[in-house]
């Protein structure tokens, strides 16, 4: 697989590009509901009207299996903003409060106000959702939005460069295109709102970047995202859904289990249950399966090459450069001194360690940073309930992988090391909004309480209503 020309825009042009954001907004273009309603229609059109160009990108970058294609970076994407449009209005209405005794006569409300111009910076693992979502919400909110696919991601993202103007209002909504030089001439510029997706080393360079003008960051990070798997587990459905979420995308997805530690009683039958998981979801050689997707670029191929001296491979195990093709590989007499151990690994290799307690694997949760995800299967519920009020993550499924994230009443965002902020659903207006406080006063009354001088008569009143 020869990898594609690295796309960008003229650096000359960012500047320009983003002041016509700016005066855009300024005008108030984004402001109406009925603006920021056509835009998100537009935005399901334009994916609607080019599944295939989408598909045959997701393809050419990721070797993504159409259905995963669809699942993950188009469907995703209409039904987040499906439901943006169905309740533009409902979260777009001021809030109304009560107001305070001493504050009387008055009415309170918070009114949600957009931030103005937000940019968007997102990676190349989910490479239409990751830019798309997070625009949606921003234009929801009322924003004009710079969106940034990532360089390596190229076929997306040169298709995105090519339909997002003939799409969108380009006075509100652009698209910068580029790598590291680019990236950083954008990050120069006055945002409102900076939303970043991709690794904690960039995060930092964003948030520096975000100091010069005070600007607020959503920084949706990584990390190593644990398993737990407990001797009360239901070892064949666990293992069939740490699989699915393992190897969608070989393994290139944020919150994929990074590594499972599964009780020593357990351990054998777990991974028998594995393997005949792989087998029935990808065949007796994964390498010919259409369902199975490729590593995104020979740097990453290598670096997961590497990582994968840090344990022996008792399923899977197989690399071929020319096809940037690394099998669903599990991971045994894992060097918990390793690389493997240490770095997130992004990729279809999953380590497995034995533990003798839950207790272990929460001891060992809590000695490093906070995770994206973190995933426990257990039929104990007590297990369950102590897992959870004794570990930090950006968020958890019980008894499955992945499905917190699809759920758009979830708030999805890390914490500590692996990011802060959260979107998806109303989470992804309120993010990229101002809930402006007003109260508002009448004027037929006008009592003289709090007004000086400041009598012992008023004192006393003041101790019994305050
Ligand atoms: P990437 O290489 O595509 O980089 C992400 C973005 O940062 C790109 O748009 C890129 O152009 C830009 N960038 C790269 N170097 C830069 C620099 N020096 N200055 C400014 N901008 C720069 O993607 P990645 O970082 O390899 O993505 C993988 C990481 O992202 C993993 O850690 C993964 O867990 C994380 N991730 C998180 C989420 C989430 O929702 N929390 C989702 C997907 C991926």
């Amino acid at each position: 697989m020869t990898a594609l020309a690295e796309p960008h825009t003229d650096i000359a042009n960012i500047a320009g590009m983003t002041a016509t954001l700016r005066a855009s907004y300024n005008a108030g273009t984004t402001r109406p509901l009925e603006w920021r309603r056509h835009q998100l229609q537009q935005m399901i059109k334009m994916l609607e009207e080019n599944e295939a160009a989408f598909s045959d990108a997701l393809r050419i970058d990721l070797g993504k299996p159409t259905v995963e294609g669809f699942i993950t970076d188009i469907a995703f994407v209409i039904g987040e903003v499906e439901s943006m449009i169905k309740n533009l209005k409902k979260w777009n209405k001021p809030e109304r409060v009560s107001s305070p005794i001493v504050t009387q006569p008055a009415k309170s409300r918070r009114i949600p106000e957009p931030l103005g111009v937000v940019l968007v910076i997102a990676p190349w693992n989910y490479p239409v959702q990751l830019l798309l979502v997070p625009a949606a919400g921003a234009i929801a909110a009322g924003n004009a939005v710079m969106m940034k696919p990532s360089e390596v991601s190229a076929a997306t993202s040169t298709l995105l460069a090519r339909l997002v103007p003939q799409y969108f209002d380009s006075s509100a909504v652009g698209i910068v295109e580029g790598g590291v030089a680019e990236t950083t001439e954008l990050l120069a510029q006055h945002w409102n709102h900076i939303f970043y997706t991709g690794n904690g080393t960039v995060g930092r360079i964003v948030m520096a970047a975000a100091v010069k003008h005070l600007t607020p960051v959503t920084l949706e990070l990584g990390g190593k995202s644990p398993v737990i798997v407990d001797e009360s587990a239901n070892l064949r459905v666990s293992a069939r859904r740490i699989a699915w979420g393992k190897w969608l995308n070989a393994g290139q997805t944020c919150i994929a289990p990074d590594y499972v530690m599964v009780h020593e009683k357990v351990r054998a039958e777990f991974v028998d249950e594995l393997q005949k998981a792989v087998t029935a979801f990808y065949g007796d050689d994964p390498r010919l399966s259409d369902s199975y997707g490729r590593i995104v670029t020979n740097r990453h191929f290598d670096r997961l090459r590497g990582l994968m001296a840090g344990g022996t491979p008792v399923i899977g195990g197989e690399a071929v450069a020319d096809d940037r093709y690394i099998a669903p590989t599990v991971l045994d007499n894992v060097d918990m001194s390793s690389q493997l151990m240490h770095e997130e690994i992004f990729g279809p290799l999953l380590p497995i360690i034995s533990i003798s307690s839950v207790q272990t694997a929460i001891d060992h949760i809590n000695a490093n940073p906070h995770p994206l995800a973190l995933y426990v299967f257990a039929e104990n519920k007590r297990v369950v309930d102590n897992v959870l009020s004794t570990t930090t993550a950006g968020g958890v499924t019980v008894n499955g992988t992945l499905l917190h994230l699809t759920n758009p009443n979830l708030p999805f965002g890390g914490i500590g090391e692996s990011g802060m902020g959260a979107y998806h659903g109303i989470s992804s207006v309120r993010l990229f909004q101002h809930m402006k406080p007003v109260l508002a006063r009448g004027t037929k009354l006008d009592p003289s309480l709090p007004y000086p001088p400041y009598t012992d008569r008023k004192a006393k009143i003041f101790r019994k209503v305050l």
